[in-house]
């Protein structure tokens, strides 16, 4: 592959505009300037090989996969209306190769947002088939008793379908606090499941999904990049 078609794949501009990154000087690969947009990646194009495009290092990946701590007051829509968006605080590479988040979490909501460019990989991820979980750390606002939990393990019926739905592991974790785990995606799932058993959500956090868990080190607002999911 071209430095110029590597580049584009990733992100940084039409075509022209990559080729005049690298006529510029501003593309560099294992410590030198890559002199022609038309050169071959030597030794070859390979996921997670590195360059630096005016300064700043960049992996590549033919699709990428970013884990994000998501901070309260963002939306994850694509045209947010009430607060800024998630995609706001990525790089405008990673924008403009389309990457965007795998299902949505609310606005006041914080914590594991995984977001991508790989259209597949987002339906393997939120269709309810595959039944992916997802762990969320609740607080209420009345401290909980043992029938709520019972209740949410067992199913609730919510105002839009007949259909119960559960949780699939609840821990208590202090008097107003749970750990509810939900394969299923729903809007709003975990504030109306909470409701449907007479408490309400204070805060919302999610802590993983599937096989990824949101580390201590990733403030709110940091993003990374992950390897390719190993799924069942
Ligand atoms: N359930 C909710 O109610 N809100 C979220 O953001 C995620 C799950």
């Amino acid at each position: 592959m071209q430095w110029q078609q590597l580049l584009f794949s990733q992100g940084f501009g039409s075509r022209r505009e990559c080729a005049a990154l690298v006529l510029a000087g501003q593309v560099r690969h294992d410590g030198s300037a890559v002199q022609d947009p038309r050169q071959d990646v030597l030794p070859g194009v390979r996921e997670g090989l590195t360059f630096e495009v005016n300064g700043q290092a960049w992996p590549y990946y033919e699709r990428a996969l970013l884990m994000m701590n998501k901070p309260a007051g963002t939306e994850c829509s694509r045209r947010p209306r009430h607060h800024p968006g998630v995609l706001e605080l990525l790089p405008q590479p990673l924008r403009r190769r389309g990457v965007q988040p795998v299902g949505r979490l609310d606005a006041d909501t914080t914590g594991l947002l995984l977001l991508t460019d790989d259209g597949l990989l987002i339906h393997r991820l939120t269709s309810p088939k595959h039944h992916v979980a997802k762990v969320y750390e609740v607080t209420c606002k009345h401290p909980l008793e043992n029938g709520q939990l019972q209740q949410l393990l067992h199913g609730v019926v919510l105002d839009d379908d007949p259909q119960p739905v559960l949780a699939s592991a609840v821990q208590q974790t202090g008097d107003a606090t749970l750990q509810l785990t939900l394969t299923a995606g729903k809007y709003h799932q975990v504030k109306r499941m909470i409701a449907a058993v007479g408490n309400r959500v204070l805060t919302l956090h999610r802590s993983a999904f599937g096989p990824c868990l949101l580390p201590a080190e990733l403030a709110p607002g940091q993003w990374c990049w992950l390897p390719a999911l190993q799924l069942a």
